[in-house]
């Protein structure tokens, strides 16, 4: 089998905006899909959404020390850059940006940016300063690239919800696309932090996508929203997870909260809940 083209990688932003600078200068629409590494059929599934909708690919790889707090995982987060740029060569990417921590934050760093609203419940509130360091790296990404689109998945939905915000408040010309989740056969959403899991664990670890998929049945069908959140929450207890951030109904674009009774129009469920070392998190359209 011929094997793929060697992908381009480059590590500062004069190399990055030089390439980006030709394509552009040809007429060609670029595209950015910021991630993590420890690459999956996630990531890839939003690289060929880029590809449907510009010419010309652009990943970057940079798991962001700013977005991780002091007692998570940081150090262990999973790193392979030669099997991600294998990985993403395939499915059709042009060029890597794999800046250092210390290129993308040289000494004397001092801005950081901050969504006020979309970014304060959920997430927001159990992981202190997360949403100020995703929002302060998307802005540098996007500013350093200068793509005619970013392409984020709807796993990480306040994350995408976030970004939309960040965007319009700061005019940024970019379009943002967001991209479905892509699931495992027993419907765990792909995660990095999947492996994280034990054999056992990784078998009640699809109870949260069910229990999401329950608790949208029951809204549907006009069960109050303040006792199917309660029943969510119970199931997945008794399902082995450890502790349950929020699984919470709410309005899908600002995340506003919603009333307890009935739902009136549409709402996105949202949950986070720890099972042994890996906080999993999920969601779904109402
Ligand atoms: P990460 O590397 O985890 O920071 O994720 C990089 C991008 O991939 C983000 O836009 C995520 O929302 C997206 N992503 C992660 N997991 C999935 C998934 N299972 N399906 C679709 N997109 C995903």
């Amino acid at each position: 089998m011929p094997s793929d083209p060697p992908l381009p990688i480059v590590r500062t932003v004069a190399d990055l905006r030089a390439r980006v600078a030709a394509w552009k200068g040809a007429g060609e629409r670029i595209a950015l899909v910021p991630t993590m590494g420890a690459l999956h059929e996630g990531h890839l599934s939003l690289i060929r959404l880029a590809r449907a909708n510009a010419a010309r690919v652009v990943a970057s790889l940079f798991v962001n020390p700013t977005q991780f707090g002091p007692n998570e995982d940081f150090a262990a987060y999973p790193r392979d850059e030669t099997r991600d740029a294998a990985l993403l060569a395939k499915a059709g990417c042009d060029l890597l940006y794999a800046p250092g921590v210390t290129d993308m934050y040289p000494e004397r760093f001092a801005t950081a940016v901050t969504v006020r609203g979309v970014s304060e419940p959920l997430d927001g509130a159990a992981r202190p300063g997360h949403f100020t360091g995703v929002a302060t790296v998307v802005a540098k990404l996007l500013l350093q690239c200068g793509p005619d689109v970013a392409v984020f998945g709807e796993k990480d939905y306040q994350q995408l919800q976030v970004i939309r915000r960040l965007v319009v408040d700061l005019d940024i010309p970019v379009e943002v696309l967001g991209g479905p989740t892509a699931r495992a056969q027993d419907g765990l959403a792909l995660s990095s932090r999947n492996a994280y899991l034990t054999p056992e664990q990784r078998r009640a670890a699809p109870e949260l996508y069910a229990t999401l998929q329950a608790a949208a049945a029951r809204l549907r069908a006009g069960e109050p929203v303040a006792d199917v959140e309660v029943a969510a929450r119970d199931r997945l207890m008794a399902a082995g997870f450890q502790r349950v951030d929020y699984v919470e109904a709410r309005r899908p674009d600002d995340l506003a909260r919603l009333g307890p009774g009935p739902i009136e129009g549409p709402a996105r469920l949202l949950a986070a809940a720890v099972l042994g070392r890996a906080r999993l998190i999920d969601n779904l359209e109402v």
